[in-house]
């Protein structure tokens, strides 16, 4: 038998290169956004200008508006235009769901800027203390170093971890915040006190229409994909689907890339519109079944309690939910209470909504869960864990 892997080699694809087609590639032109990092740059072109700490910015958006991107972009521009510059700034970039809590911000942010302290361990003071110390020291010019710190996907840090982090940075000079939120009431984390320190300019990222997308993909298609390879209608389509989803540049990449994946798997030369609508119900089973298969056993059964509710036609409240749970888990069942948590989850997670109705005023309010994925999927993914 020969190697395995001589059946792939040389093997024929549509992609000339995939990497521009990935979320983190950073490409050197962002069309549509020139207003916003207009924007970003005109507030921290203080530093070049006056050598002085810019004000704090925050930037808000759906996801796949382009924030992490632009915000990466004008950070790339920045430290371009200082090269030539006398001033001495650095911009580190922090995403807030690798780094979720105060003591870990700060001290990713000490190791960047060359002083070494422990992950864990020292106290709040300690850390605190040993990051302004780095603001104290000048370099060959004279000066001291300006710091801009971009705290990417912010409200998770905030939600877990309070409002620390920004009542420490707005608290230390030569510090200026960028941070930037898929949430637009994230500010309901930030206490007053802080607030009042938190000088900051907000910018709006708004969602992408189907022409703009169509635009941001004609540019990655043809870094991505050999010449003629995408049928007339294939970038429309991802667009236009792509927009219907608030407009996310995400999902449009995700969905061009994965039916030149398609098209390479049947071993043709272009990719086709249907290939597009393929491409869409892949993607979103691939959602569903990774949420689904992480969940928690108990919370697996409230989905199947509430999939099995759904099937039989009812209306799903919380009694109801609590009832058909209790019979689905057999005895081995947690509490009412515990229950709401669960639903809680599932409803950030996307796959449920709920809706509070009022049912006249002797019955009071109740709480009507609906399903927001395909039944069919729901019912492949929980009994293929
Ligand atoms: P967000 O941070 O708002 O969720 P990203 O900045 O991560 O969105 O953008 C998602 C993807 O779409 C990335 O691959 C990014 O390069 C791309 N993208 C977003 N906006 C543009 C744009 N205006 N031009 C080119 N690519 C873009
Ligand atoms: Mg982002």
């Amino acid at each position: 038998m020969g190697n395995i892997f001589e059946d792939f080699e040389g093997k024929k694809s549509i992609f000339k290169d995939k990497q521009p087609l990935d979320h983190r590639f950073l490409p050197e032109k962002l069309p549509h956004r020139d207003e916003q990092i207009q924007l970003i740059a005109k507030y921290w072109s203080e530093v070049l200008n006056n050598n002085t700490t810019p004000s704090d910015i925050t930037i808000y958006g759906k996801t796949g508006t382009g924030k992490t991107a632009a915000a990466k972009f004008t950070r790339g521009q920045l430290l371009e235009a200082t090269d030539s510059k006398n001033v001495f700034v650095k911009v580190e970039y922090i995403r807030c769901t690798d780094y979720t809590t105060e003591y870990q911000v700060i001290a990713q942010l000490c190791q960047k800027l060359g002083r070494n302290v422990p992950h864990r361990g020292w106290t709040r003071g300690e850390i605190i203390n040993a990051f302004r110390d780095i603001f104290r020291s000048k370099n060959a010019y004279g000066h001291n170093l300006i710091l801009i710190v971009i705290l990417d996907e912010i409200d998770v840090l905030l939600e877990k971890d309070g409002d620390g982090i920004l009542y420490t940075l707005t608290r230390t000079d030569n510090v200026s915040i960028l941070s930037i939120s898929n949430n637009i009431d994230f500010k309901k984390f930030i206490k007053p006190r802080v607030m009042s320190s938190l000088r900051d300019k907000e910018i709006v990222f708004p969602p992408y229409g189907a022409d703009q997308l169509a635009d941001i993909l004609h540019e990655r298609a043809e870094m991505s994909f050999e010449e003629n390879s995408l049928d007339d209608d294939v970038i429309p389509l991802c667009s236009a689907m792509a927009a219907k989803e608030e407009g996310d540049a995400r999902y449009a990449l995700d969905l061009l890339r994965t039916a030149g994946e398609i098209a390479d798997d049947k071993g043709v030369d272009t990719v086709k519109e249907e290939y597009v609508r393929m491409a869409k119900d892949k993607i979103e089973h691939n959602k569903v079944t990774d949420i689904i298969h992480t969940l928690p056993t108990q919370q697996q059964r409230v989905l199947e309690a509430i999939l099995k509710l759904t099937q039989d036609g009812e209306e799903i409240t919380s009694g109801r939910l609590y009832e058909t749970y209790k019979e689905v888990s057999k005895g081995d069942s947690v509490t009412y209470r515990r229950i709401f948590d669960f639903v809680n989850e599932l409803e950030l997670l996307g796959i449920i909504s709920t809706n509070t109705i009022s049912r006249g005023r002797a019955k009071g309010r109740t709480n009507i869960i609906t399903l927001q994925c395909d039944t069919d999927l729901l019912e492949t993914s929980l009994y293929s864990v």
